[in-house]
């Protein structure tokens, strides 16, 4: 094995045992052959990491030595982070991204900044102003989106494991499209200070890694309480290794029935029922419940997370962060910078965001909306008194070709109507390879649990993952 293919956790004994160095030529003779073909990381310059002063003493933290990726809205003190915006170009963020303070006190070094849709706004990471992320799997496809570039810079071995975000499926949709595990915690689980919002009522960040172990050993440092995140939850955080065992008898799986009706994939839908016999045959129930609202939950997020996007952009206009067009008087110099800093698919969003928001249109659009996302929230609360986790695809289909979508952006919402639910309703889900197409594409499943309850999500996955033993598999790159 070369030091690019192991996961995080042997890169981390590796790192121990060899010096980090070792692993870092690896690396980056890895990242220069192949991030050229995958626009993966948009920033890997030697300088940019070679910094770190823990590295001198590897014993100096449970993450010594582990190289981890981070995608390009989290914050990284004193490193360029863009959003894969041209507006941001040049905005140096004086801080560190609360999860960013606490992988570098575990030990982690920042590897390189990965590539993503501009501001985080789509589902196939075509929208970045650094170009589009090629899939490792089949370099004509796209890799899923928003934090595409994490996921293939870790199906690639460009590094070990990345950090993405997700606010309607952005970790867990591009995680199934290049065969990686992705999790999007509960709302509130990990701190989103330092990580520029987009839908502040949605986002989260996740990690995401080549197996189920490394998602719970990242996990362990992701998670807790901080205070700079007025919407941090205080719970206590578990040690979410202890998941990490094969135990599923008993548990109550459910098959939500609408989330494989019509527009799904015959593939995807044969290995997530396949999956649904592996854990059968392993002492889990299986029932098929109903989570009603579904339908309307594409519509809803399109409405209120764009909403909260354009609020959220407001603030980049010229003065404070990133690139400015100089013009004649302060208005032109705003409207100009707007102007030419943001791309299509963000001009799209600010515009239906704020006409959501107008007089005259809120009680209709915005109102209605969070009346339907309560609606959602309940159809969840009404499931866990049945089952403790729900099975489902984490997206209709396998990863699609470039350019497919890209001109008819209906399609693209629609590409992520299995992941938006667990965002508006706030509860962890977790995607984990199942399966691969005939034509070699990877299939994800996505397991979705009760709020807090990232343990369970955790330990049904592993199981899985043992079972089924085919994460790990490498592209044909
Ligand atoms: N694809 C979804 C969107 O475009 C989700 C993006 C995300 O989770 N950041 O909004």
């Amino acid at each position: 094995m070369k030091p690019y293919e192991l996961t995080l956790r042997e890169s981390r004994d590796f790192a121990a045992a060899e010096g980090f160095d070792a692993l870092r030529s690896s690396l980056l003779e890895r990242i220069e052959t192949l991030n050229p073909k995958l626009n993966a990381l948009v920033r890997f310059k030697r300088e940019d990491w070679t910094g770190s002063p823990r590295l001198a003493s590897p014993a100096g933290g449970e993450l010594a030595g582990v190289p981890i990726a981070i995608k390009d809205n989290i914050c990284v003190k004193g490193l360029e982070t863009a959003c894969a915006s041209k507006i941001l170009k040049g905005h140096v963020p004086p801080y560190d991204a609360a999860v960013i303070e606490k992988l570098k006190g575990a030990g982690a070094v920042v590897f390189g900044q990965c590539n993503m849709d501009e501001f985080a706004f789509g589902s196939s990471c075509e929208t970045s102003a650094f170009g589009p992320v090629r899939n490792p799997w089949d370099l004509e496809r796209v890799p899923g989106g928003s934090s595409g570039g994490s996921a293939a810079a870790v199906a690639a071995g460009l590094v070990p494991a990345a950090l993405g975000s997700d606010t309607g499926g952005s970790i867990r949709q591009p995680a199934a499209f290049c065969g990686v595990v992705g999790l999007k915690p509960t709302y509130g689980r990990v701190s989103r200070y330092g990580l520029i919002a987009f839908g502040s009522s949605f986002d989260q960040i996740g990690p995401i890694t080549k197996n189920v172990e490394d998602a719970a050993l990242l996990m362990k440092f992701l998670a807790g309480h901080d205070a700079r995140d007025s919407t941090s939850a205080p719970e206590e955080v578990p040690d979410y290794t202890k998941s990490l065992r094969r135990d599923v008898k008993g548990l109550r799986i459910g098959l939500p029935e609408e989330y494989f009706g019509a527009g799904l994939d015959p593939e995807v839908e044969k290995s997530v029922r396949e999956a649904a016999d592996v854990y059968r045959r392993l002492g889990a129930e299986i029932k098929t419940i109903k989570l009603p609202h579904t339908p309307y939950a594409v519509a809803v997020y399109y409405i209120v997370a764009v909403a909260e996007a354009s609020s959220n952009l407001g603030r980049f206009d010229g003065v404070r962060f990133g690139s400015r067009i100089a013009a004649d008087s302060l208005k032109e110099m705003y409207e100009k910078t707007r102007e030419e800093g943001f791309g299509a698919e963000a001009k799209r969003r600010i515009l239906l965001g704020t006409f959501v928001l107008s007089a005259g249109y809120y009680d209709a659009y915005y109102r209605q909306g969070q009346k339907v996302r309560t609606l959602i929230r309940q159809d969840f609360q009404k499931a866990w008194e049945s089952v403790d986790v729900l099975l489902s695809p984490t997206a209709p289909t396998p990863a699609f070709k470039i350019g497919e979508k890209l001109s008819d952006p209906l399609a693209m919402y629609l590409s992520d109507i299995m992941t938006i639910p667990a965002n508006l309703a706030g509860v962890p889900a977790l995607s984990l390879p199942c399966g691969f197409t005939r034509s070699g594409l990877p299939l994800g499943l996505q397991l979705m649990g009760r709020p807090f309850d990232e343990e369970t999500l955790i330990r049904a996955a592993y199981t899985l993952e043992q079972e089924i033993g085919i994460t790990g598999r490498k592209p044909p790159l």
